[in-house]
């Protein structure tokens, strides 16, 4: 499977088409950004690492039943997927308060959530990602009712199968972002699931092993990132 035209060019990924009308191949960028774009670096092995650690996941999830557009990891940076539409609402998963959530609240970072929250944000660059609710979602028709309940059972499943996942590995699951796609009447889950888009918090030390570390300077994130691949390609305390 070769890349033909580029599709689309985002903060991590470049997505190209194939020859197969129904496939497309993600090449996992080592740019970093933070802060809706404002802030800019690479960090370096990045790509790599991320299409490595997705594919881990995409395939356990798979495993525990949940519909994903992965296929196969072509290189170490090319990822072929099942073309979907992109559904323009991203899910944030919490378990633990962090980021927006403890700025918006109030609380200090760290409090575990008595039940996993998710919230939802319209997916729009120029809008900055603005959080919405369900009612927004339907007024704007960004997803059918059938597809939100869908995309809202399979948030909290996947939840719970990376929480125990990223638990076998000393890791906690402190948040998350989702997206899904949309195909043949069906959806997918989509995008990539990485310490980019994942808070990872080694579960003794309570080290930040994610992008916290790019977003708030606190160097080491290259070994952050490679110590989350070591751990979610090890074997686990489980199964
Ligand atoms: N997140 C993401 N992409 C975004 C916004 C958030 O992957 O555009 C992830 C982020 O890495 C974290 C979770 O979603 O794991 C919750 O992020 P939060 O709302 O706290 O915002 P942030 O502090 O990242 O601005």
């Amino acid at each position: 499977m070769e890349k033909r035209d580029r599709l689309h060019e985002g903060k991590a990924k470049i997505a190209f088409a194939t020859d197969d009308p129904g496939l497309v191949i993600f090449e996992f960028k080592d740019a970093a950004t933070a802060f809706d774009g404002k802030k800019k670096g690479t960090i370096s092995g990045k790509g790599a690492v991320n299409a490595r650690i997705s594919a881990v996941l995409f395939k356990y999830l798979e495993e525990k039943g949940i519909p994903t557009h992965f296929k196969e990891l072509l290189s170490p940076v090319d990822m072929l997927a099942l073309k979907v539409e992109i559904i323009p609402v991203e899910v944030v998963m919490r378990n633990i308060v962090a980021g927006s959530l403890s700025k918006r609240l109030g609380i200090e970072e760290g409090r575990a959530l008595d039940e996993p929250v998710l919230e939802f944000y319209y997916k729009s660059d120029e809008l900055g990602d603005p959080m919405i609710n369900q009612y927004h979602v339907k007024a704007m028709k960004l997803a059918s009712d059938d597809e939100l309940l869908r995309i809202v059972e399979l948030s909290f499943a996947i939840n719970r199968h990376l929480k125990n996942f990223f638990a076998a590995r000393q890791l906690e699951l402190v948040d998350f972002k989702l997206e899904f796609g949309r195909r043949d009447g069906e959806v997918y889950l989509a995008d990539e699931i990485s310490p980019d888009t994942c808070r990872l918090w080694d579960m003794s030390t309570r080290e930040k092993l994610d992008k916290d570390r790019f977003r708030r300077d606190l160097g080491g994130v290259e070994d952050a990132y490679q110590e989350v691949l070591r751990r979610v390609e090890g074997p686990g305390t489980m199964s």
